[in-house]
């Protein structure tokens, strides 16, 4: 008798870590969104309406799991708001979309300051020299579970959707490409031939932005900033993708053609045509020779 209510203790300390998560996400999952949250949700991704019901009803669905198990830290005097918490959720599972992938796994906290903020780095310098260095940054993002949001800059990107600049997608980015196992601009992919084909097209045009970023030019579609590395190519991309997808694809077809079969989404779907661009001076259409980068070797 004592060893058979023994073994359902155990039973019980074991089962309880594992299915107590499960039966609080369920529940959670079961409360529809509020009103007031609902209309969050809506204007924090500006073509919400234009979303097939079931494209809805899923990003509906990853916002509420997404504000169940992520914890959000206010930082710098900021007191969080159930609207901070909803616009971020809310543009992070947008990249989830049509996607059998599980809601950033392994993220756990979003740390939000009010604007910009100071990140303290170590430089090495020439001869291996470690000098401590401080830098203004509008996010980041950890492999460890952390991502850090600069509120300001969430707000601007959501405004300005068809900027270009969305903090957001672009640190959200990261964590899909870390989830590969390596930030290397190479999100899991699945079989190897799409990988070679990544490789092929993402290479390419990472190597033309670089001599672009190198010549001072300006395509008018990449931030600059996405010639840093490969892993910051892949988040400036993908903040194009969905922000600018005509021009994306219209300057950069086969990275679109990537970054489409990737996200399993068109987001021309849902964001209007812009208005033909002006011609460009005839100096500026000479071709340039462009040495070819393997995607691995950066
Ligand atoms: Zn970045």
């Amino acid at each position: 008798m004592e060893a058979l209510l023994w073994l359902i203790l155990t039973a019980l300390v074991i089962s309880v870590p594992i299915v107590y998560p499960r039966w609080t996400l369920r529940r959670a999952l079961a409360r529809p969104l509020a009103a007031a949250d609902q209309a969050v949700l809506e204007a924090s991704v500006p073509f919400y309406r234009k979303l097939t019901p079931e494209q809805q009803r899923q990003l509906q669905r990853m916002v509420a799991q997404f504000l169940h198990q992520k914890k959000f830290i206010g930082c710098a005097g900021l007191e969080v708001t159930s609207a901070m918490r909803i616009t971020i959720a809310a543009q992070a599972c947008l990249l989830l979309l049509d996607k059998p992938s599980k809601v950033y796994r392994a993220l756990h906290t979003i740390l939000l300051y009010p604007s910009a903020f100071i990140a303290e780095r170590n430089e090495v310098g020439a001869g291996g020299v470690v000098t401590p260095a401080r830098q203004q940054m509008l996010g980041e993002s950890w492999s460890d579970g952390r991502i850090v949001l600069s509120w300001d800059d969430v707000e601007r990107g959501t405004r300005d959707w068809q900027g270009g600049n969305n903090v957001v997608l672009h640190e959200f980015a990261h964590q899909l490409d870390s989830e590969s196992g390596s930030n290397n601009g190479a999100p899991y992919l699945g079989s190897p031939d799409s990988y070679r084909s990544w490789s092929q097209v993402l290479s390419r045009d990472y190597a033309n932005l670089r001599q672009e970023a190198w010549l001072g030019r300006q395509d008018g579609v990449l931030d600059h900033y996405g010639a840093t590395s490969p892993a910051e190519f892949f988040a400036v991309v993908t903040e194009t993708f969905f922000t600018r997808p005509w021009q994306l694809a219209a300057r950069h077809a086969a990275l679109y053609g990537e970054l489409r079969k990737y996200y399993r989404v068109d987001p021309r779907d849902w964001l209007p045509a812009p208005p033909p661009p002006e011609p460009e001076p005839a100096f500026l259409s000479m071709s340039m020779p462009v040495r070819s980068f393997a995607w691995a070797d950066w």
